[in-house]
């Protein structure tokens, strides 16, 4: 190998340049580990500048060498030498890029080209600070270089990164350059073939030139999200994806978008086939990953994307990074936020798109990550809108597992309907068959079906949608007559207003303060009673929520109490006016019965064996007379009752 040949040159540093080295020393990177990827950079930008320049001249040094990028390690002596086949240096070239802090001898490379007219979008370096954080892992830095013109020398150039360096004249040299690291101590672990490799993998992966380690290449992958879409065909897409998100399922569609304004980004964002927070595997950490020019800076980064985009993978380049951050200063750049409003505002499109152009695919994706759009509606305000147009559910106008839109619910509704309206339930059978929706069946007013708890959530936050305000189907304050007449006309005659009022003064009486109050319905239609809300925000799913938040320690004055609303036309009900005045006690646990049936329509009943009970205590009574029965055994029974009643309430009351 090479050997000197004259006594050494030696230079002071520029004042600067020793303030700097201390900073990127100690502060600049958060990760020891980087230095690899700026090194590696470094012989990648020195390849490129030398592919670039054998265009032009003919006379190149050591013009049969490969272009690659080799990496070699000893971990005892505790060494890493990473060797180009790139441009080289020449002496002035050492003292100016290396030697000058801040000076980028790759930034100059591009200024001459664009003065020429010309890009080159393969250079990474343009800060001349990256060199330096050798000197984080390294006590002593060796540079030998022999640069491409065949009449130049070969040069030594090293340096403990304290104040001064010195450069002199070697023999032999290849073409390109050689760092040798004589890693301290401490850092020694950065020699092993295994910890290289995997930080070049992590970083480097993409640059354009084959890397070997200790003579093995590894696989590097092309970066496609600079290419341009026509030459990068489906498969390359799928395989990209699973590649970079580490993922074994395909990707159901995809988003590959480049800007020059008001940032420079090439962007190829990917949607999963699965939702692995719906398999259970608790919250999905973002996977997009932010790269400068083909080099990782973050494979994390907070805040690139808000938190509801959570399940998008893929990756966004930007060369307007400084490739020279710290992550933490990162995440709360103004960059940063700039290219999340860019992104997000993007990918919103691109599902507003698939939505209109291709609703099957859309649907199917609403299926398994509509969770995270609803979560978008209730935190982020900026992309509201939007996510509401996205939203789709299930309504009384559509068919088992069909969904709509807000806009198509809207298509449909008469100019009196200034409401979206929407029930929650387990399920769509739940929902059909209890008393809320009869109603709005009867005038053919469309209701959309809520099947998910954080739904309520969405709706609260959103309260309107094209300036209807979104309503609960079970709310008090409704006024359907005003929207639409009712189509069934030959109905069953209803109580008489006076025998329909001292009804529900009786059963208001019975009930208490169970509930805030009780009036006849025009809205029931086949069942006898059901319970509404006056507050049009505090839906029966609310309550159920609020009843269970008390239970679990408690917060806020009470469930509030809610109304009770009894059908007129009910054979039931009526039967109950008759026997309101006949047979107090029966009317009675009658009217308790039937709120409890309608708190479990609207599943509000929590324990059923109050319930239950007196349901047998009613069809005990309905049964004297007919039977016979032996008052020992009666007495029995009624024994056994209290002592289930007593135990009831314990529990209740707990
Ligand atoms: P940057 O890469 O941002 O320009 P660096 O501090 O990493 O800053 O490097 C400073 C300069 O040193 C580079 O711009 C380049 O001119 C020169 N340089 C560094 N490494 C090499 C190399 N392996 N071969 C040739 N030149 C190099
Ligand atoms: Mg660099």
């Amino acid at each position: 190998m090479s050997q000197k040949t004259a006594s050494p040159e030696r230079h002071e540093f520029q004042a600067e340049v020793k303030q700097v080295l201390d900073i990127v020393v100690h502060s600049l990177y958060t990760d020891k580990e980087i230095f690899v990827r700026e090194l590696i950079s470094n012989a990648s930008d020195a390849t490129e500048k030398l592919r670039h320049t054998q265009i032009t001249e003919k006379e190149i040094f050591d013009a049969d060498l490969d272009l690659e990028i080799q990496v070699t390690s000893d971990e005892e002596a505790g060494t890493i030498t990473i060797c180009d086949s790139g441009i080289g240096m020449t002496r002035s070239e050492l003292i100016e890029n290396l030697g000058t802090i801040a000076h980028s001898g790759s930034k100059q490379f591009l200024n001459a080209l664009k003065e020429s007219g010309e890009r080159n979008e393969n250079l990474i370096g343009q800060f001349g600070v990256g060199f330096y954080s050798a000197f984080m892992v390294a006590d002593k830095v060796d540079v030998y270089t022999r640069n491409w013109q065949n009449d130049g020398e070969s040069l030594h150039w090293s340096s403990d990164g304290s104040g001064a360096y010195e450069i002199a004249v070697i023999e032999n040299e290849r073409r390109g350059t050689r760092i040798l690291l004589h890693l301290k101590e401490e850092y020694k672990e950065f020699a092993k073939k295994d910890r290289l490799e995997g930080i070049i993998k992590n970083y480097s992966a993409f640059v354009q030139f084959p890397i070997k380690v200790e003579g093995e290449e590894l696989n590097t992958v092309q970066a496609i999200w600079l290419k341009n879409k026509s030459d990068i065909t489906d498969e390359e897409y799928k395989e990209f994806y699973k590649f970079q998100a580490n993922a074994y399922d395909e990707p159901r569609f995809w988003l590959h978008f480049s800007a020059d304004a008001p940032l420079e980004i090439n962007t190829l964002l990917y949607a999963p086939t699965e939702n692995m927070e719906g398999f259970g595997f608790g919250r999905m950490e973002p996977g997009v990953s932010l790269y400068c020019r083909k080099v990782l800076i973050d494979s994390d980064p907070k805040n690139l994307l808000p938190d509801w985009l959570r399940f998008v993978r893929g990756v966004v380049d930007s060369a307007d990074l400084p490739l020279n951050i710290s992550r933490e200063s990162m995440q709360d750049s103004t960059l940063i936020q700039k290219l999340n409003k860019v992104i997000t505002k993007r990918f919103l499109k691109l599902l507003e798109e698939k939505a209109k152009k291709e609703p099957e695919v859309y649907d199917d994706f609403w299926g398994k990550f509509g969770l995270f759009l609803k979560e978008g509606v209730t935190t982020d305000f900026t992309h509201r809108d939007q996510l509401l147009k996205l939203l789709r559910y299930e309504s009384s106008y559509t068919e088992e597992g069909k969904t709509t839109s807000l806009a198509d619910y809207l298509s449909r509704a008469t100019d009196g309907q200034k409401e979206i309206f929407y029930l929650s339930g387990t399920s769509r059978a739940a929902i059909e068959s209890g008393p809320y929706l009869e109603a709005f069946k009867g005038r053919n007013i469309e209701v959309l079906f809520m099947f998910e708890p954080v739904d309520e959530f969405v709706m609260n936050h959103a309260r309107s949608f094209e300036e209807k305000s979104f309503v609960s189907a079970d709310s008090d304050e409704i006024d359907l007559d005003a929207i639409a007449p009712e189509t069934d006309t030959d109905k069953e005659a209803a109580l008489d207003s006076a025998a329909s009022d001292s009804l529900c003064t009786f059963i208001k009486e019975k009930l208490g303060d169970q509930v805030s109050e009780v009036t006849a319905s025009e809205r029931l239609v086949g069942s006898p009673a059901m319970i509404v809300s006056g507050d049009k925000m505090m839906t029966a799913q609310m309550r159920k929520m609020m009843k269970a938040m008390q239970q679990d320690g408690g917060m806020m004055g009470g469930e509030p109490p809610a109304k009770l609303q009894i059908n007129p036309r009910h054979p039931l009900v009526k039967n109950l006016s008759n026997l309101s005045t006949s047979d107090n006690e029966l009317a009675s646990i009658i009217s308790l019965q039937i709120l409890d049936n309608a708190r479990m329509a609207a599943g509000l009943l929590e324990d059923s064996s109050t319930m239950v009970q007196r349901n047998y205590d009613i069809l005990e009574k309905l049964s004297v007379g007919t039977a016979d029965t032996k008052k020992v055994a009666k007495k029995k029974v009624a024994k056994k009752k209290v002592a289930t009643k007593k135990t009831t309430r314990k529990k209740t009351d707990s």
